[in-house]
């Protein structure tokens, strides 16, 4: 599996660890675009929100669950953002499912 987020999960390649549990990893994102900048994903290998299907709910479900824990353990109480970059035209660059969990700072809108 060429992967990176699989290699990363694995331990492959090192991250910076926030949360795991049996079914999902976030760590900090090499390239932070905010104070907390942190991916979530899987542990096993999604390409994508668009990749899911009716087997995906509950984890779908679970990857929004933990992005709230961590906002929270984080003292995000003013406020994050939670981003699901999808294909090409949705600006993904990394093709297995991610959250991202932007905060810390006030993030305008819209995006580019
Ligand atoms: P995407 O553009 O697919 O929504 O997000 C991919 C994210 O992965 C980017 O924010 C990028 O900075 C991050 N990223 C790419 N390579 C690595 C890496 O090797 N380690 C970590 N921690 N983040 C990475
Ligand atoms: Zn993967």
């Amino acid at each position: 599996m060429s992967c990176l987020f699989c290699k990363i999960v694995t331990g492959e390649i090192p991250s910076t660890a926030a949360y795991e549990d049996a079914s999902s990893y976030a760590f900090a994102d090499i390239h932070p675009q905010a104070p907390v900048h942190l991916l979530i994903v899987p542990r096993k290998h999604i390409p994508s929100l668009d990749a899911t299907d009716e087997s995906h709910r509950s984890l779908l479900g679970h990857l929004l669950w933990v992005a709230a824990q961590i906002a929270r353990d984080k003292g995000l109480g003013k406020g994050y953002r939670v981003v699901v970059n999808t294909g090409e035209d949705g600006g993904q660059t990394v093709d297995h499912l991610h959250l991202h969990l932007l905060g810390g700072r006030s993030l305008t809108w819209p995006p580019g």
